[in-house]
């Protein structure tokens, strides 16, 4: 029997970067081009992995679809309406975990919700359940120094997660642990993706490693060049776990 695939995008376009460029000054007093001509479009429910060389503009991509920083040139829009307008929800996940290191692991998962004008109550009660959710069930108290790397990357999961954000922003999440450390938090992460049901959250997931992102992605994007744009998309076809909840094959023909 051979199942055929349902290959078609989940929803609606969530997120769309039109001809992006983005140059910085460079420290000779010229200018550096990091991105130009970039195009991609991220829908509702998906999960995007984008992958390049070191230095080909990844995080520069990640920062400006976060708002983080303004394009020079190109638009950034979340359902048709500018990013400026539309204040979208994102969350990001940092590579080298960015946690603040003067606040305990429940106050900084709580950081991810003090913009949003959640009550304090239900703040605490939001970033507790997170905690809980991504095993550092007993380490609220602690502060970041106490923590290993592969438990402050939890604390960076365990934020942006709190966030229920429409897009989950992921920065080379597990390249600053150790192989198995970062095994072991990919694969609980993807049985956290299916409990919560987060399967319905768009994803950008920023990686080093092919497998990752044939493990994780509905579709690979290739950054590269110089400056930088997108090279190549590769949908993945194959059936992933998370495809168990909810199967996408439309067809099965003998
Ligand atoms: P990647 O994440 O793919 O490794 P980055 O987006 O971090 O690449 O960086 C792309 C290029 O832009 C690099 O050459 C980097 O040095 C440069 N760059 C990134 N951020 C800045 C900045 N704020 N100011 C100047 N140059 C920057
Ligand atoms: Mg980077």
């Amino acid at each position: 029997m051979t199942r055929i695939y349902n290959t078609q995008p989940p929803g609606n376009v969530l997120v769309s970067a039109e001809d992006v460029a983005k140059t910085f000054p460079s420290a000779d007093g010229g200018s550096l081009d990091v991105l130009d001509g970039v195009n991609l479009s991220i829908r509702e429910g998906e999960v995007v992995a984008l992958l390049g060389r070191s230095g080909s503009g990844k995080s520069t991509l990640l920062r400006i679809l976060a708002g983080l920083i303004p394009p020079s040139s190109g638009d950034v829009r979340y359902g048709g309406v500018p990013i400026e307008e539309a204040a979208p929800a994102v969350a990001m996940v940092f590579q080298s975990f960015a946690l603040m290191p003067w606040l305990s692991v429940v106050e900084n998962v709580e950081l991810g919700l003090r913009a949003s004008g959640v009550p304090r109550r239900e703040r605490r009660r939001r970033a507790l359940e997170a905690i809980d959710q991504i095993g550092l069930d007993g380490f609220e108290a602690a502060y970041p120094r106490e923590l290993s790397g592969g438990m402050a990357q939890r604390v960076g999961f365990a934020r942006a997660f709190v966030q229920r954000p429409d897009l989950l922003l992921m920065d080379e999440p597990f390249s600053a642990l150790d192989a198995l450390t970062g095994e072991n938090l990919r694969s609980e992460l993807m049985s956290v993706w299916q409990e919560r049901e987060l399967a319905g959250q768009s994803i950008c997931i920023v990686t080093h490693s092919i497998e990752e992102a044939v493990q994780l992605a509905d579709r690979v994007l290739i950054l590269g060049g110089t400056p930088g744009a997108i090279q190549a998309e590769i949908p993945i076809h194959i059936p992933r776990p998370r495809d168990k909840r909810s199967p996408t094959f439309e067809a099965a023909v003998d």
